[in-house]
């Protein structure tokens, strides 16, 4: 996989693209070759196979991943995503990428992520218990509230996080709340966990829009994905008395120029069988078309690889944030860097989400839980700080915030290697 901006799109490798960010901040650090070579490589990578009986009495195998990329800084973390796209190259990204999160935002974990090839729409509520629960049966070595700790993401939720901690409860022989977080209040979750990520992308922006000098009231912008994290956020910016002009899912984009009722599309959503299909608050455009509307800030809060070497240069918002892990290939870098357009990346843009489930597995084993405002305050501080730690490394480096929030994060990882040795877990 080439760099060069010239080269046509095809799909970036998030493996590759994660790599080539890592390459330039291990540049500046001057970090060593053995170093960079423990660091560049996951420490385990589980691929499973896992046997399903389907409602019709068919039994299906799927295909599990979980990878552990790094352990040095405490137990691993990182969420488990249910999606037709999953692929090991792709879950190695992710799981690299939340260390460099935590790194990022100062919290005591490794970064780890999973994932089960399916499409979670098409699977009945039984179909996804059994598949949850087989992947945990199989997983049980690897999990731990000491040793790795999952948490949802695209295509997991509350749900699954409760059926992983009863299955991996039963297999150990006790209540075990803390191996996952992410679950539902009355099974030990945290207030606040919820609406954490979102938070974290309004915080992040509103920190960046003080850099810029631009006052959030009035200003426009643009969300794409409305799950949990495109929602979310789109709400909260909105209450910061921003405009929301356009909004996405897979269905596609709703677009209004005088801005949409957030609210209302949410309620819409959640009557709606999850999806903003039929929605009539907005003119109908595709998500390619939201990606480069005329609005300040744009917030990608989907998948990966929709800002890329053939859409970065029609892009007119002036600050990018973002929702979704690796929205941006690395390709598309250089071009945003050259149009002068700041992009707060999604390693510290959307850490919020880590940052509670942090605190959710701290008030677990403190077995005490805390107000609502108290993880609000907390998870506030955190992101304002790893902003500012971020932007620091940038102005001293003169080096864009996404390759700051690298070279924050590996120097750290890096410094703990060297002081625990090379095997971290
Ligand atoms: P989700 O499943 O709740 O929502 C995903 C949204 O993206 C849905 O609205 C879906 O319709 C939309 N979508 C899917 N494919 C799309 C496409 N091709 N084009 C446009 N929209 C599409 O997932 P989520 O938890 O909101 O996660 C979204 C992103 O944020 C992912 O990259 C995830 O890794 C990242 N993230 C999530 C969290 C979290 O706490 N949930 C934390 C950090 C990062």
């Amino acid at each position: 996989m080439s760099n060069n901006a010239t080269v046509k799109h095809s799909s970036e490798n998030p493996f590759e693209s994660m790599m080539s960010r890592f390459d330039e901040a291990a540049k500046i650090l001057g970090l060593d070759e053995g170093s960079y070579n423990v660091l560049k490589s996951p420490q385990k990578a589980v691929i499973v196979s896992i046997p399903v009986t389907m409602d019709d009495g068919k039994v299906k195998v799927f295909e599990g991943f979980r990878v552990v990329h790094n352990a040095n800084l405490g137990p691993s973390k990182g969420g488990i995503r249910y999606s037709m796209d999953v692929h090991l190259d792709e879950v190695k990204a992710l799981a690299a990428w939340m260390t460099w999160k935590c790194a990022v935002v100062g919290i005591p974990y490794g970064g780890a992520k999973g994932g089960i090839k399916c499409n979670p729409r098409e699977l009945s509520k039984g179909e996804l218990e059994r598949l949850t629960r087989s992947y945990t049966d199989l997983m049980v070595n690897v999990f731990g509230p000491d040793k790795d700790i999952p948490a949802p993401d695209m295509g997991t939720g509350q749900q699954e996080m409760a059926w992983i901690m009863d299955e991996y409860s039963k297999l150990v022989g006790h209540s075990t709340p803390a191996v996952v977080t992410g679950k539902p209040l009355v099974l030990g979750g945290s207030l606040g966990r919820v609406e954490a990520t979102g938070r974290g992308v309004m915080v992040s922006t509103r920190s960046a829009l003080a850099k810029l000098g631009i006052n959030p009231v009035g200003t426009t912008c643009a969300v794409q994905g409305f799950g949990n994290v495109g929602s979310i956020s789109a709400k909260l910016l909105q209450m910061q008395g921003m405009k929301v002009l356009a909004i996405s899912d897979v269905t596609g984009g709703y677009f209004n120029p005088e801005g949409l009722n957030v609210e209302e599309a949410i309620a819409y959503r959640d009557n709606n069988n999850g999806t903003l299909e039929g929605y009539k608050g907005g003119k109908k455009i595709s998500n390619e078309e939201l990606l480069e509307l005329d609005v300040t800030v744009l917030v990608p809060a989907a998948m990966e690889d929709q800002i890329n070497n053939e859409n970065a240069d029609k892009i007119k918002a002036k600050l990018i944030v973002e929702g979704a892990n690796g929205p941006t290939s690395a390709s598309a870098d250089a071009i945003l860097n050259k149009k002068g357009i700041m992009v707060v990346p999604d390693i510290l843009a959307n850490a919020g989400g880590v940052t509670v489930s942090y605190f959710e597995w701290v008030q677990n084993r403190l077995g005490y839980f805390w107000t609502e405002e108290r993880v609000y305050r907390r998870a506030d501080r955190v992101m304002k700080q790893a902003f500012e730690a971020v932007y620091q490394a940038s102005q001293k480096h003169t080096i864009s915030l996404r390759i700051a929030a690298y070279v924050v994060a590996i120097g750290k990882v890096a410094e703990v290697e060297k002081l625990r040795g090379k095997f971290g877990v």
